[in-house]
């Protein structure tokens, strides 16, 4: 499974994208196989699916997210392979290919519940484990016949019946980050640079134009409010959502920070 689809679609000289340069992982017959999921904000919100296969990432851009409830059928729609060091990226992709937000939403690692992994894609019905923080249990991606567009097949991702399903919205019930604690779209934004897209967002209408101006506007707020906040100069964290942590965490983290930013 060749890189070239992805490299064709990016310019590294402006995405901080992984280039896919890194030799594939080279893995032992008893290492797990990584998963992840990314939430990505681009001309339209959706969720990538990451299963590592054979030193790459095979992926599927799912609109709706993965849902847990099993009587829900989510459009999977295949996409290149991505290197497998993308896997655990998160940040911003100012321009180009996928130009947007990029949270890492779930990861973990996956086992295949069909014997011949290879036969199984071909066939269009691969049954598979998820072992994420957020995911978990059986799961199957069954190919479908002439729906939706474009050259890549689409697929459809269900959950199977089991003590990892149920009638919850993950997407909506675990909304943030599992690689920067608590973080948000805005969060990763405010990280980056929140500017970047103030006369250009990647969406302009519609659903996503909207979610991109509230994000731009909160990461912008952020940066602000952080700049005020700091006055040794060093970037802190935005303080927005700690506005009610446990009285146990507020201690700690007033005596911790304390220490740190009386250097006088
Ligand atoms: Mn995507």
């Amino acid at each position: 499974m060749a890189l070239d689809e992805y490299r064709r679609k990016r310019d590294f000289t402006k995405t901080p994208e992984p280039d896919g340069a890194a030799a594939p992982r080279p893995r032992a017959t008893d290492d797990r196989l990584f998963f992840s999921v990314q939430k990505h904000l681009a001309s339209h919100l959706h969720y990538d699916l990451r299963l590592e296969w054979k030193g790459v990432l095979l992926s599927w851009a799912i609109p709706k997210g993965p849902s847990i409830d099993p009587s829900d059928k989510r459009l999977a729609m295949q996409t290149e392979d991505h290197p497998y060091e993308y896997g655990t990226f998160e940040g911003v992709i100012p321009e180009g290919y996928g130009a947007g937000i990029v949270m890492l939403w779930d990861r973990g690692t996956w086992t295949p519940e069909s014997p011949d992994v290879d036969a199984a894609l071909r066939k269009g019905d691969l049954k598979f484990t998820l072992d994420g923080y957020k995911l978990k249990g059986s799961w199957v991606l069954v190919r479908t016949r002439g729906f939706g567009s474009g050259s890549k097949p689409s697929w459809l991702l269900i959950k199977h019946r089991d003590d990892w399903a149920g009638p919850v919205d993950i997407t909506e019930f675990a909304p943030l980050s599992v690689k920067t604690p608590e973080a948000d779209f805005a969060d990763i934004l405010a990280a980056d640079n929140p500017a970047v897209w103030r006369s250009n967002a990647p969406a302009k209408s519609g659903d996503a134009g909207k979610l991109f101006q509230r994000i731009i506007a909160q990461a912008v707020a952020m940066k602000t409010a952080d700049t005020k906040v700091t006055k040794d100069g060093h970037p802190t964290k935005s303080t927005k959502r700690r506005a009610t942590p446990s009285p146990k965490a507020t201690k700690s983290t007033k005596r911790k920070s304390g220490t740190r930013r009386s250097p006088r």
